[in-house]
């Protein structure tokens, strides 16, 4: 073999020591690390956060989102672009892409555009027929003033929302002219019905290039204080619910032709309803529990995806139960560290923060 031939694992594949971008370096990032180097390929993040918990596992760039010099070195140094993150600036993803003929962004550029903004999220469900909680868009104080509005209801911001961040509850005209006006700033809302949920689960899907699909069983989640807190796996839900959400989140994923991986969460409604609520092109929190329970990982079936390897099995290996310890360290003591799979992302403690999560395999999984 001519040494100077780069090697790849598969047809199409990227060649063995490429150099994958990564937007964004916290825990996600941290974590993709690991089964990208497991398949011979270079981590390189792109945040300009100096203390990203990633910097433990792969070299970065730390500069902003803005610093033109800075995105063109990342292009130079890469062979494709993926994120850990949907709420990396698409200007930042495109100046990227400008510099380098051929170089992909693998979710794609539409698959941010839409997880970046909750409205969009929501035409693309309605455009697909997948049921939503109802809506409003409020954009002007007029917005608020709608008859059809039905309360209790929960007041998002359009963007920038996560963990539970930049929402309230509201329970009549006056807390929501209140909620709008001050708590949210006036800024681009959707006034959500508030739904009385059985379950709350998520889907993750996994698209590769060459159009293959494939969907991990369902997740299901708990929240505290719009944080999710456990997740198990595979949800105990009926089996037409499953069919239903799985169908519901690859849907979506073919519409926006994603490459990587799309987590979708959906409520699943005391009345039955089963309800898109909003998704996201990178891995997910729930997802987390693949890492020891799958066959191949959330992580491992971003990494095959983007670098152009097959998906993978998707299937349970094990029955699963993942708690994230949020805030303070301490929170790993209640594992005790046995019998279970201690992560510890390495970051600084602070109220609401994630900083790890723990697994336990509960049972071998038979379908
Ligand atoms: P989100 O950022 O939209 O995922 O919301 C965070 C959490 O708040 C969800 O996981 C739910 O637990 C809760 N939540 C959000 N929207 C609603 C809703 N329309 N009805 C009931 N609970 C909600």
């Amino acid at each position: 073999m001519n040494n100077k031939t780069p090697l790849a694992l598969f047809p199409g594949a990227l060649p063995i020591g490429s150099t994958v971008g990564i937007f964004g370096n916290g825990q996600l990032a941290k974590m993709l690390a690991v089964p990208l180097i497991q398949l011979g390929f270079r981590p390189l993040t792109f945040s300009p956060d100096k203390d990203g918990c990633a910097g433990l596992a792969c070299d970065g760039i730390i500069a902003e989102y803005a610093d033109a010099e800075k995105l063109r070195e990342f292009a130079s140094r890469c062979a494709v672009l993926t994120t850990e993150f949907e709420n990396v600036p698409v200007s930042a993803v495109e100046a990227t892409l400008k510099e380098k003929q051929g170089l992909e962004f693998r979710p794609g550029i539409r698959a941010l555009e839409v997880s970046q903004d909750r409205q969009k999220e929501k035409n693309l469900a309605v455009s697909l027929e997948i049921p939503t909680p109802k809506f409003w868009v409020i954009r002007q104080r007029s917005d608020l003033d709608d008859e059809t509005i039905v309360y209790p209801l929960v007041l998002k911001t359009a963007y920038n929302g996560y963990d539970g961040r930049g929402q309230r509850s509201v329970n009549s005209k006056a807390e929501l002219d209140a909620a709008w006006t001050t708590d949210l700033g006036q800024a681009v809302c959707i006034a959500e019905e508030f739904v009385d949920l059985a379950k709350e689960i998520s889907v993750i899907v996994v698209r590769t290039a060459s159009g293959e699909i494939g969907c991990y069983k369902p997740f299901q989640n708990t929240h505290s204080n719009g944080i999710l807190s456990e997740t198990h796996w595979p949800a105990e839900i009926p089996n037409a619910i499953e069919r239903e959400a799985r169908a519901m989140a690859m849907r979506l994923a073919e519409e926006i032709g994603i490459i990587g991986i799309l987590a979708v969460e959906m409520f699943l409604a005391k009345d039955d309803r089963l309800l898109f609520n909003e998704m996201a092109p990178r891995p997910h929190n729930s997802g987390h529990v693949t890492i020891e329970c799958a066959h191949t990982s959330q992580f491992e079936t971003m990494a095959r995806a983007i670098c152009g390897l097959p998906l993978g099995r998707l299937r349970p290996m094990h029955y699963g139960r993942m708690r994230n310890v949020i805030g303070s360290n301490d929170g790993f003591g209640e594992g005790k560290l046995d019998g279970c799979s201690v992560h510890v992302y390495g970051k600084a403690e602070r109220p609401g923060r994630k900083l790890g999560h723990v697994t336990w395999r509960i049972r071998p999984y038979v379908s």
